[in-house]
């Protein structure tokens, strides 16, 4: 029997606001299965994701928890009566749906549940980009713009969870007229720099913009500003941007160049000041870092309760 025989089995779910991605195994090289379908209404959703894992139960047998990265906001405090559902969100349907709940009911196992970029910081921890560094945060900069912060190998939470993606930011209109489009403060980190906002001030697709566009400056201006504000405060051992946009290399490359210029030699880090290529850097885990982030969460899960158990 090999050792992979013994590896104890997880399922995650990456659960976004277009696409529910679904995994059975227990690490970057142990995946069993995979699904992928669209997020619809949260009952027939999490009923899918039910199935596919009840499914795949009779062919590896019984998984030994389950994690949940999710689009936010959520409740992910542990005893608190809202715990495991979706809190007020503007996406059809979802607000105060208790997403943890069908799972609850059909597997009798530990459930990790926590926002999509808390998993996605812990897997890049785990097994990506974000290795041996404390504190490790990751950013993402796609539909929306949220942070996790891992310390000492944990996820913040606090209140609820951090919201760094709403960060007010400096914004010089006579440069920047475009209002921003945050529902909740306009011209906050996500409303300027977001991937709908840059299409909303340029009208057009972000992914559609030549490398030369001014947008990518300005775009790079805006996340730099971010980064220097999470440095300044949390002083992260490395940051992992991850999303659609941070895929643009002109915009990686400029924000390596920004922030450095705007800290202006104050935080003397040979990591900032020398190496800032393996300081701000895309995820290791791609595109995976979700759905791996989840295994994370089921695997942390199960672990807490062996310990505590
Ligand atoms: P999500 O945040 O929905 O999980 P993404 O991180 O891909 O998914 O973010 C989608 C947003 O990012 C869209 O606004 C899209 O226009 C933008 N985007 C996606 N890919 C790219 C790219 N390669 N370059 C620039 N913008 C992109
Ligand atoms: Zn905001």
């Amino acid at each position: 029997m090999t050792s992979e025989t013994y590896a104890p089995l997880f399922g995650g779910i990456e659960g976004g606001g277009t696409k529910f991605v679904c995994a059975v195994g227990s690490g970057p090289d142990d995946i069993r299965a995979e699904t992928r379908f669209p997020t619809t209404t949260p009952a027939e959703t999490m009923e899918r994701a039910v199935a596919f894992f009840k499914d795949q139960e009779r062919v590896h047998g019984a998984l030994v928890a389950l994690g949940f990265g999710s689009f936010g906001p959520i409740d992910p405090r542990p005893g608190s009566p809202t715990f495991g559902h979706i809190l007020l969100t503007p996406k059809a349907g979802w607000s105060h749906a208790d997403v943890v709940g069908p799972l609850r009911s059909a597997f009798h196992v530990p459930i990790g549940f926590d926002l999509d970029v808390n998993a996605a910081a812990l897997s890049e921890g785990r097994w990506g980009a974000g290795q041996n560094c404390d504190p490790l945060m990751y950013i993402t900069i796609g539909t929306g713009i949220g942070a996790g912060l891992l310390v000492h190998g944990r996820l913040v939470h606090g209140l609820l969870h951090p919201e760094a993606g709403h960060l007010p930011l400096p914004h010089d209109r006579a440069r920047d007229p475009f209002a921003g489009n945050c529902p909740f403060h306009g011209d906050c980190f996500e409303g300027l720099a977001s991937g709908p906002a840059i299409e909303k001030r340029w009208g057009q697709k972000a992914e559609t913009l030549p490398p030369e566009h001014p947008a990518w400056e300005l775009e790079a201006e805006y996340i730099a500003l971010a980064l220097c504000s999470y440095i300044y405060t949390l002083s992260p051992q490395r940051i992992v941007l991850g999303g659609g946009v941070s895929q643009q290399p002109q915009v990686l490359q400029k924000v390596r160049e920004k922030v450095p210029a705007l800290l202006n030699r104050y935080i003397q880090s040979t990591a900032i000041l020398e190496r800032i290529e393996e300081y701000i850097v895309l995820p290791g885990l791609g595109n995976r870092a979700g759905v791996l982030g989840a295994l994370a969460l089921a695997e942390q899960a199960w672990r807490n309760q062996t310990l505590n158990g």
